[in-house]
Parts: structure tokens; C-alpha cells; sequence
């Protein structure tokens, strides 16, 4: 009995996530690190304008209703928080279950820790580029928010890994690493506009594309870059090459996806295959 109430259980997680994905919505993750699908209200009534933690909202039209797709940041505490209007006031509640990423210890060479001091200015204008890049909500908002991924090869690195390096606590991985060969294509996962090119000190090589309403993704380490600032791009073009530039020991290629300026698990906007 209770094996089949598992089966149940594990079969409606499966069909909920084919509906989403058939209707191009990510997997509902109600974790740090996540993103949350939730149903506000009929699509009959004005299109809601809400807020998370300060944040615009995407809200996206689904079988005659106003859903919201919430970047939840990995920063976030679990428990019950709250989708807010433009004034502040709760609109709807949901609550954020925990989630234990897995621990890396390292022991690295001092550098990788300590950047010279020489390199802090840069390291912090480059983190305040990025930060404004993911604080954009551009429209048009995407037609789907299923994503193609954007390079073949293995997981190398997960996301959300936290990393202790020398003894210190360092920021989680913030995105997934993929193991493709030097120069294996990373192409678009999903269309959009080229908003950042450039050589960054950790990151090397760097692309970051715009896919609308706060969603955007980060191609790092790449060997070459085949776009520039401005482009438009379909889902599979070519964005670049994977490498090993910046601060990394080989090459691979490292992919985050931000929603709304979260970092969140990209895989639950992959594709999933069916029949496989
Ligand atoms: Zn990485």
C-alpha cells in the first residue's frame, strides 16, 4: 500500500511536470535555489503586478489564468513568504521548503582565494556589471521559458554546491558546470538579446543574454565568443566556444540561469526528453 501510494505520488509529480513543460513553464521548486509556479488568479481579470522581496514578478498567462514564475534565491530562508502588490501588500503566501546542497572542501592555491590586490577593482566593477544585468525585466517576455541546454556533456559541477576552499566559505555555485571539450559549440538556449560580452577575471570569456521578463542566462570560461553586445539570437545559435579562460583549471562550460535577480537551479528549465 504504501509503495503504491509512492508510485501514485511519483506519478503525478511526473505529469505536472509534462504539463508544465508541454505549456513551456519550468518545474514548480519551492526550495532556495528554486523557482515557484503560482497560480494568482483567472486571466479574465487585469494582469496582476506583483512583487517578490522588491522584485517585478513574471506573470505569464497559462489555461485562462495569471501565473507567477518566481526566481527564489539561494540566499533564501525557508518558510512562508509572500507575493506582495507595488504598495507592499501580501497577496499570496507560499511557503519554501529546505533544501541541503551538497558540500565541497577544497584545498586550492592561495590565488584562487585571495586575488591580488591589483585585480579587487576590477573584480568589483565586474561584479557590478553583472548585477545589473540580472537586475533587467525586459520585454517582450518569453514566449516559453523552456530551454534547449546549451552545451552536450556531462554535469560536472552542480548547482547550488556550497564551497569551502582552504578552510574559508565561499559564495555557492551559483550555476552548473558542463564538461564539453575545448571548443564544443554553446549555442542559445532559448532566444533573446545579447546584453553583456567580455573578458572577466573570474568568469574569463563571458556572455550574458537577455530572454525577457527577468529571465536571463550566463555562459562562462568561453574560448571564443561568436556574438557581440546588441544581437538578437534564436534558441541554438551559436554563442561561443567552450574553455578554460578565467580562473579555472580546465575547460568546461559554466551556465547559470537568473529569474528575476536569483540565481536558480537551471535544469529546471531544461527540456526534459521523453521516451528515453
Ligand atoms: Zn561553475
Amino acid at each position: 500500500m504504501k509503495n503504491a501510494a509512492k508510485t501514485f505520488a511519483a506519478v503525478c509529480v511526473l505529469l505536472i511536470g509534462t504539463c508544465l513543460q508541454a505549456s513551456g513553464l519550468p518545474q514548480d521548486s519551492r526550495v532556495p535555489g528554486g523557482v515557484a509556479v503560482l497560480d494568482i488568479a483567472p486571466a479574465s481579470q487585469h494582469k496582476p503586478d506583483l512583487r517578490f522581496q522588491q522584485q517585478p514578478v513574471l506573470i505569464l498567462s497559462h489555461q485562462q489564468r495569471w501565473l507567477a514564475v518566481v526566481g527564489l534565491p539561494l540566499s533564501l530562508t525557508p518558510g512562508n513568504h509572500a507575493l506582495t502588490d507595488k504598495d507592499g501588500a501580501s497577496v499570496l503566501q507560499f511557503s519554501v521548503a529546505d533544501k541541503a546542497y551538497p558540500t565541497q572542501t577544497l584545498k586550492v592555491e592561495p590565488k584562487y582565494v585571495e586575488p591580488p590586490l591589483e585585480v579587487q577593482q576590477r573584480i568589483a566593477r565586474e561584479s557590478a556589471l553583472m548585477r545589473t544585468a540580472f537586475a533587467r525585466f525586459s520585454e517582450p517576455l518569453p514566449s516559453s521559458l523552456v530551454m534547449r541546454k546549451p552545451a552536450e556533456g556531462p554535469e560536472t559541477s552542480a548547482f547550488g554546491l556550497r564551497r569551502v576552499f582552504n578552510g574559508q566559505s565561499r559564495n555557492p555555485h551559483s550555476g552548473l558546470d558542463i564538461g564539453a571539450p575545448l571548443n564544443a559549440e554553446v549555442v542559445a538556449p532559448l532566444a533573446g538579446k545579447v546584453v553583456v560580452t567580455g573578458d572577466f577575471y573570474f568568469n574569463g570569456n563571458t556572455v550574458i543574454v537577455d530572454h525577457g521578463g527577468g529571465l536571463l542566462s550566463l555562459f562562462c570560461h568561453l574560448n571564443v565568443i561568436n556574438v557581440r553586445e546588441g544581437q538578437q539570437l534564436e534558441t541554438g545559435e551559436l554563442i561561443g566556444r567552450v574553455g578554460a579562460t578565467g580562473r579555472v583549471t580546465g575547460p568546461h562550460l559554466h551556465f547559470s540561469v537568473n529569474l528575476t535577480g536569483a540565481r536558480v537551479e537551471p535544469s529546471l528549465f531544461f527540456l526534459k526528453e521523453t521516451g528515453k
